[in-house]
């Protein structure tokens, strides 16, 4: 497995992948890898992939000043072995200098679905996100990527704006890999107390239970969303935003559409913000 950590010699192995006839896959990730991130090279293989290229990189620009960037967990030799028994072809792991080491004053934007649900808390986040995937996909030149449906706003968002831009890039979305008890996999649960991480469990069941409740029209959406918000409460989470949202517009669902929805929330246990869904057809 190759590890790189300079733009120009990704773009350099990533060219002469294309030249041998490979498509190029790439997974974008912070590092810290437990089995939802390699999930998602199973689905890059499962795609097309013949190539895939893991990126690790902790985007300063989409963390706010008050959030955890320097504390982020962060162990790249870790997460090269993983990745090494799991057959990935290339590490990309850039330094913050080497991706901004110029003071960019550029950015990539999108103006709508990146508006409500995590941007009402993290209002400047998914700039962040856009403007960093732009530059892997440059870094890289992937033909497929590969984006978990547990950051479900931030995979609409990037699928939009491969759209909008004409990125050459087919984007996938991967399923939310969750842990036995059904604590939806994160590097941040590392940040859980014993008694947070039980308590944080709240989340995925009444998203389940919630999903079953719509299911048998056994209450409307909102009924449905402030039992949600309840059952946090008193499971002594801190609520950030319960919502029901099209699965690709985003917008507020209230009632049965025939597509894809969601319900997806964010909330606090302790210091750490957790954020779940759930996705099913209604
Ligand atoms: P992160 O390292 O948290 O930025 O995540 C990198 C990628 O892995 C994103 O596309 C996430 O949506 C995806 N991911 C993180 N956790 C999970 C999970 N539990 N199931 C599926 N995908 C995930």
């Amino acid at each position: 497995m190759k590890v790189i950590h300079t733009i120009s010699e990704m773009q350099q192995y990533s060219k002469e992948q294309h030249k041998a006839g490979k498509v190029v896959g790439i997974v974008p990730t912070m590092g810290y890898l437990h089995d939802g991130h390699l999930s998602l090279v199973d689905t890059a293989r499962a795609n097309g992939a013949t190539v895939v290229v893991v990126t690790i990189f902790v985007n300063p620009i989409q963390f706010a000043p008050n959030e955890d960037f320097e504390k982020y967990p962060r162990d790249l030799q870790r997460d090269c072995a993983l990745l090494e028994a799991k057959n990935v072809d290339a590490v990309f792991a850039p330094s913050v200098k080497e991706m901004y080491g110029e003071e960019p004053t550029c950015f990539v934007v999108e103006n709508k679905l990146s508006k409500g649900l995590c941007a009402k808390t993290r209002p400047t986040h998914f700039q962040g996100v856009t403007t960093v995937v732009a530059k892997l996909f440059n870094a890289v030149l992937p033909d497929i990527a590969v984006f978990g449906q547990k950051d479900a706003q931030q995979a609409r968002v990037l699928k939009r704006m491969v759209r909008d831009l004409n990125f050459p890039i087919q984007l996938v979305i991967s399923p939310l890999i969750r842990e036995k008890d059904g604590l939806a996999l994160s590097s941040r649960n590392k940040y859980l107390s014993p008694e947070e991480r039980k308590n944080a469990l709240v989340l995925s069941r009444s998203l389940k239970e919630a999903q079953e409740t719509l299911e048998k029209d056994g209450m409307s959406i909102p009924a449905i969303l402030d039992s949600i918000k309840g059952k946090i409460a008193s499971s002594g989470g801190k609520v950030d935003y319960v919502e029901c949202v099209d699965a690709e517009t985003l917008e507020d669902v209230r009632s049965r559409t025939g597509k894809e929805i969601m319900f997806v929330l964010a909330a606090y246990f302790g210091n750490t913000r957790l954020i779940d869904n759930v996705l099913f057809k209604y």
